[in-house]
């Protein structure tokens, strides 16, 4: 499960300008500012490897990491904002659920929430989406370092309450790991479990 080699492959404006090749690949996505680029800097163990599409004004762009020349970490645009009022409804622009809905090789979907915040609709709303449509899904919530959180919360407390909204609409809910990028905690899970689903 070790990461050997990352190389940035490619960034793609649109899902079929994605790269053509059989090699596995997991698409993290998440809200903005839930430690995406964080989380996949911390994972290949490489400073600013994830930095291209958080350039502000920047097109929304597909990422593609090539890893040990074999799989691909695939860093997806964020969806709503972090200090917007609260959506119910996806803002996903029409490209990245075509990315979804069209990927092949999409081996599963790592959709990053944020521990430190109470369960937002919008993360609820991003993981019926992919239920309804089969799309494999694995939970990772990050920043789960954060002692406490502006709300009074920690986040064993916000994870667990998490699962209770999503336990309703899934009989069999999803799997899931808790990270940290500033301490480490869970990479090594998060990537054992990668392997695990590339060899399934
Ligand atoms: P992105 O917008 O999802 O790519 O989020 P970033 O990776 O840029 O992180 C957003 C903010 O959260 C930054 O201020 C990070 O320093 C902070 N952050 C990200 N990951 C963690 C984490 O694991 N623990 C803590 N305490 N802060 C984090």
């Amino acid at each position: 499960a070790r990461i050997r080699e990352v190389e940035f492959a490619k960034s793609s404006p649109r899902a079929r300008d994605c790269p053509r090749d059989d090699r596995p690949e997991f698409a993290v996505i998440g809200r903005s500012n839930v430690g995406k680029s964080s989380l996949i800097n911390a994972l290949v163990r490489k400073k600013d490897v994830a930095l291209t599409s958080k350039k502000p004004g920047k097109t929304q762009l597909i990422n593609h990491f090539l890893i040990n020349k074999s799989w691909y970490i695939v860093d997806l645009p964020g969806y709503g904002f972090a200090n917007a009022p609260e959506s119910a409804r996806m803002d996903w622009s029409s490209f990245t659920k075509g990315y979804f809905l069209n990927r092949n090789t999409l081996v599963g979907v790592l959709l990053l929430v944020d521990a430190s915040v109470p369960p937002q609709q919008i993360d609820l709303d991003c993981a019926n989406w992919l239920g309804r449509n089969n799309i494999g899904l694995t939970f990772v919530f990050t920043k789960c370092d954060k002692v406490k959180s502006a709300k009074g919360r920690r986040p064993d407390e916000n994870i667990k309450h998490f699962q209770d909204l999503i336990s309703k609409y899934y009989k069999d809910p999803p799997p899931w790991i808790m990270t940290s990028s500033v301490t480490g905690l869970g990479r090594d899970e998060l990537l054992l479990h990668m392997s695990q689903l590339r060899n399934y």
